[in-house]
């Protein structure tokens, strides 16, 4: 198809596309393992320089222990810290995840709120952690904006900045409400396994031919491998040499 001229209409046609590559509501695409909205959000908090798989491994004896804002809440900091030591920075996290608890208690009455200037009030939780949390746990509009959305993003020229704040804004302007929770974790799958950091595979990406990146990226290649195939001109031998 002839690539879209404007980011509105590229970003048509990724959502479109991205959907049919990892299909799905945005509760289907997380990767945490959670019940509701108070387990997303522990496991949210816990997810900070941390992968899914190991938050996975940790919440089902933390949410044993825990099962409510009020427990965790009343939680002893050493053996709260015990179960989520293998996340790190497991002091920083627990004092986040009790703090969060008692906000939760004392000011919305024991339920996790759904806006987003209410969530980003509680201790641990920015403006990624309260756009999971709407969007997965209230399917509430909601874009959080990671490292990978920021690469791909810019890579499909549909953002212009590496402020995340920034570049939820524009994507907002770009991607339909209903759409954003799924569009975010749609970016973030192909981020880690087409559109990756280094070496974006471009050859296998469904959105090659609506990419702006994918051509440059195809030139440099192409000029890399061309500059290893042609030896560089050796110095003739006795160059310069006088007889
Ligand atoms: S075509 Fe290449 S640069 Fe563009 S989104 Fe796909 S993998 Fe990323």
């Amino acid at each position: 198809m002839a690539a879209p001229r404007t980011a509105k209409g590229r970003a048509k046609v990724v959502v479109e596309r991205l959907a049919n590559e990892y299909p799905g509501t945005a509760d289907d695409l997380c990767a945490l393992r959670h019940r509701n909205a108070f387990e997303l959000l522990a496991a949210t908090i816990l997810s900070a320089q941390c992968t899914d798989a190991r938050v996975n491994m940790v919440t089902p004896a933390l949410f044993a222990a825990y099962p409510d804002p009020a427990a965790l809440a009343r939680a002893d900091p050493e053996a709260l810290e015990e179960i989520i030591r293998s996340t790190g920075f497991f002091r920083s996290k627990a004092k986040n995840l009790t703090g969060m608890a008692q906000g939760i208690e004392e000011r919305f009455g024991g339920e996790v709120p759904s806006a987003l200037e209410d969530l980003v009030t509680l201790p641990g939780v920015g403006r990624k952690t309260a756009n999971v949390v709407r969007s997965v746990a209230f399917a509430q509009p909601g874009l959080p904006v990671d490292t990978h959305v920021l690469r791909v993003s810019r890579r499909l020229g549909l953002s212009s900045s590496d402020d995340a704040v920034r570049v939820e804004h524009e994507l907002n302007a770009l991607v339909p409400a209903a759409e954003r929770g799924g569009f975010s974790l749609r970016l973030i799958l192909h981020g880690r396994s087409v559109c990756v950091a280094r070496n974006p595979r471009c050859a296998v990406c469904v959105l090659a031919d609506i990419c702006p990146t994918a051509p440059l990226l195809a030139k440099q290649t192409k000029a890399a491998t061309s500059k290893v195939r042609t030896p560089a001109k050796q110095p003739a031998k006795h160059a310069g040499r006088r007889n």
